[in-house]
């Protein structure tokens, strides 16, 4: 008997994602990448921006179309967070948290059907808050506290570094009970919730802060998914979160490097152009290389995960090497443009601070390889102390 295989041609994403690809970057490019650099360097919240992604769809772009969203899967919504990351890292960020965020209520809370037609439209922005004063790569080991009352839960404790708090009208909130780690949702205009927004080098316009909760109300409706499967669920949406952040701060590099070329070509030095020197165009063919991929490594992950299969360990992959190699194409960009890159006049400053964000949100570098080697080597013996889990 004779085994009829059948035709594939795996690793090119089809024309329909093509021409999303096409559209989200004719958009991105017109609208975004010309105030790309004011922004970047205001800690203003730019609303009209926000509103101008969510009239283009890029809102919670995975929400279902009966809540008004595109109901993209994850290789869409990857394509749109990198396209977008190649004019605004900063706006590309806001397709990101409401993709993540969208998700989460889908999956998790029974509020769905009220919060995600709010999401998509742009009017309600959630944040995430799970690391603390005391644990970040060690996110198990929190100790705000979530007790039960009548009609719900009191939540006590504070979560720091939250990226999006200071323009937030709710957090997505991990917190302690009987049972274990828990999620939340916490409306952030309650008296008795209080922020406070940090200074910090890059995704300024986004901006990042700590919350604190003093005995605040949660009602029973506002829990997401099952008491004490908390960490579960987080640690589920970082296998996803970890591969969209990975093309953003690739695209970002692939960016500096458009621009780089093009400078190279018009910038003259001995007599000759600077693209006709190999000290130049062959660090820009290397970074090249490793940036595609790392790209395609991520729609692997993305791939892997709409088919169901274990991705853990890939996300784990893309995370730690997509923003590494992103900021060395960056810096080596920045030194091609002479003086003139190290500059605020030039985007590339921005992008090298905006990219670096990434370096420790959702999980720094050494997390990510031991998340990887956990997947060669086995876990490590449980008498050891501080597994880290993020
Ligand atoms: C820009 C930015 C955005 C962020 N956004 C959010 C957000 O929206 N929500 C949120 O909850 N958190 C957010 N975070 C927090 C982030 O997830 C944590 O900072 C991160 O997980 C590391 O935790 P930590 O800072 O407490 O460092 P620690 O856990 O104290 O680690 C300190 C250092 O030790 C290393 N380390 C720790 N354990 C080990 C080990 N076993 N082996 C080797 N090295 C180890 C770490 O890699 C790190 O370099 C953000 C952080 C940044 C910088």
């Amino acid at each position: 008997m004779s085994t009829v295989v059948q035709p594939q041609v795996p690793c090119i994403l089809s024309d329909e994602l093509e021409d999303f690809r096409a559209s989200v970057r004719s958009f991105a490019q017109a609208k975004l990448a010309p105030g790309y650099l004011d922004r970047a360097l205001s800690d203003e919240t730019p609303r009209e921006v926000r509103s101008m992604l969510a009239a283009q769809g890029l809102i919670g772009v995975e929400v279902s179309p009966e809540y008004g969203g595109q109901g993209a899967d994850h290789l869409a919504a990857g394509i749109a967070c990198e396209e977008v990351a190649r004019a605004d890292f900063n706006a590309a960020y806001m397709v990101f948290s409401s993709t993540v965020e969208g998700c989460i209520l889908a999956a998790h809370s029974p509020l769905a059907d009220e919060l995600l037609p709010r999401i998509v439209k742009g009017e309600l922005k959630l944040c995430l808050g799970l690391t603390e004063p005391g644990s970040g790569s060690d996110a198990a080991a929190m100790s705000t506290t979530a007790t039960r009352v009548d009609g719900g839960w009191r939540l006590n404790g504070e979560k720091t570094s939250v990226t999006g708090l200071p323009s937030a009208h709710m957090a997505i909130v991990f917190a302690r009970t009987d049972r274990g780690p828990t999620g939340f949702l916490v409306d952030l205009e309650d008296p008795t919730v209080s922020r406070q927004r940090f200074r910090d080098p890059g995704l300024r316009p986004v901006g990042r802060g700590a919350v604190t909760f003093e005995d605040t109300f949660v009602p029973e409706e506002r829990l997401l998914g099952v008491e004490g499967r908390g960490f579960g669920l987080v640690m589920k949406e970082f296998d996803y979160t970890r591969s969209l952040l990975g093309l953003m701060a690739i695209a970002v590099a692939e960016r500096a490097i458009e621009l780089t070329v093009a400078y190279a070509q018009e910038r003259t030095t001995f007599g000759r152009p600077l693209s006709e020197y190999q000290g130049i165009t062959f660090p820009i063919a290397e970074h090249l290389t490793k940036l595609e991929a790392a790209r395609w490594l991520c729609y692997r992950a993305l791939s892997l995960r709409i088919a169901g299969r274990p991705h853990t360990k890939e996300a784990a992959m893309v995370k730690w090497w997509g923003p590494h190699i992103a900021l060395q194409a960056i810096e080596e960009c920045i030194v091609i443009h002479g003086h003139v890159g190290w500059s605020d006049e030039m985007p590339l400053q921005a992008m090298r601070r905006d990219v670096s964000a990434l370096l420790i949100g959702d999980g720094t570098p050494q997390i990510q390889k031991l998340i990887i080697a956990r997947d060669v080597f086995g876990r490590e013996p449980k008498t050891r102390t501080a597994a880290p889990t993020s």
